[in-house]
């Protein structure tokens, strides 16, 4: 049976071809995209087209990884979304994960499993440059301004429209064709699933960590948070609204969020920060990570949280009763949540983002719980984390 077979190259396919031809086009789509897309960078050796890629990081750097899935249905809905956010959405979860590392991004390798219809149209709408390459021709020219039109190339164009704006080249991944039979062999429709894996580089032992958080920290958060889950509520309540947004914009914070690699980079050039996380599950949800990993508890003061405009409208609206609820436990707002000793300088903004002092890192007593909310009247009440999280059963 061949219906699996290894992976043979740094972007290959495991599943017989969606269409007579397909399999060899749609990874020389991929790679005439990739390398469109890539620009000089120091980084990455050698891309798509062998066994492995070959990436370089600089010397006295530590290499981070990370990896993350996007499924339809769970991270994202195709009637919902615009093709061009899931592609965004997919490297961005990555690229943030990076950010809240301290790294800089040497190459993605995106693996994707697509149902036949979309895998179909992947391989037909090749570019006529990538059809010539995939057939042994010499490219005469690659396909820079590719014209999107099926879902795939979409996803494709608000993926490496990301890639090419934080600089991190497409280096490899690997493709499937999702089934669209059941057990039974009763016809269904297959879904979308993409996995992102991100490879960076980071100076040698400066890696902002979850377990280096300590008593007397100040925590600090940037941007404003609750914007996505308001976004995400809207685009619940009027999908159709939002069909046309397909160009990554800073007022989109759940369909483009934008991951904070430069004000990272910036934060830890000759800076001493403690720890670090990406606010992808929540403020409560992550806050509490750092303090189980470092053996903290924290306070927050309420009235120091950066709250989104989108979330005030949300509650001006009615949509929800606190728009502080949104920003505490709304999730994906791929902010960065950071700790730093009360005398290290941290300034209001650092390329273009703003930095919010937001509570302390304090030690952990018995009985008491781990993040507390102090409100302007004195009063404290816990939070308990209400954030995203997977497989709680529900
Ligand atoms: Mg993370």
């Amino acid at each position: 049976m061949a219906a699996t077979r290894k992976s043979r190259s740094a972007l290959s396919v495991s599943v017989p071809p969606p269409a007579p031809g397909g399999e060899r086009a749609f990874i020389a789509r991929l790679r005439a995209e990739a390398e469109a897309h890539r620009g000089r960078h120091a980084g990455l050796r050698l891309g798509i087209g062998d066994d492995c890629a070959i990436l370089r990081p600089p010397a006295g750097h530590d290499v981070v990884v990370t990896t993350d899935f996007s499924l339809e249905q769970v991270h994202f809905r195709r009637d919902w979304h615009p093709p061009e956010s899931v592609g965004h959405r997919c490297l961005a979860r990555g690229l943030s994960d990076l950010a809240a590392m301290g790294a800089t991004p040497l190459g993605a390798f995106l693996s994707i499993a697509l149902p036949p219809e979309l895998a179909v149209a992947a391989a037909e709408t090749m570019p006529k440059a990538a059809r010539r390459k995939a057939s042994g021709a010499r490219a005469a020219s690659l396909p820079g301004s590719l014209k999107p039109e099926s879902w795939f190339d979409r996803f494709l164009a608000g993926f490496l429209a990301l890639a090419e704006k934080e600089h991190v080249p497409l280096a490899g991944g690997d493709t499937a064709q999702s089934p669209s039979f059941d057990f039974s062999g009763h016809k269904q429709s297959g879904l979308a699933a993409a996995d992102i894996t991100l490879v960076g580089a980071v100076p040698r032992g400066h890696a902002l960590l979850r377990s280096a958080a300590r008593p007397g920290d100040v925590i600090y958060v940037t941007g404003a948070l609750g914007g996505s889950a308001a976004e995400l509520l809207a685009l619940g309540r009027s999908p159709q609204d939002f069909a046309a947004r397909t160009l990554a914009a800073a007022h989109h914070p759940h369909l483009y969020p934008q991951p904070r690699l430069a004000a990272a980079r910036r934060l830890v050039a000759g800076r001493r920060l403690h720890a670090g996380i990406d606010l992808s599950d929540g403020l409560s949800t992550d806050l509490a990570h750092i303090c189980e990993e470092s053996g903290v508890a924290a306070e927050l003061d309420t009235s120091a949280i950066p709250i989104h405009k989108l979330a005030r409208d949300a509650q001006q609206d009615g949509w929800v009763p606190s728009a502080l609820s949104l920003a505490l436990h709304g999730g994906e707002d791929y902010e960065l949540l950071f700790t730093a000793p009360r005398w290290t300088k941290i300034p209001r903004t650092i390329a273009g983002v703003s930095l919010h002092p937001i509570g302390e890192i304090v030690k952990p007593r018995r009985n008491r719980p781990s993040v507390i909310l102090r409100e302007s009247d004195g009063s404290q009440t816990p939070l308990d984390s209400g954030g995203w999280e997977h497989f709680r059963g529900d």
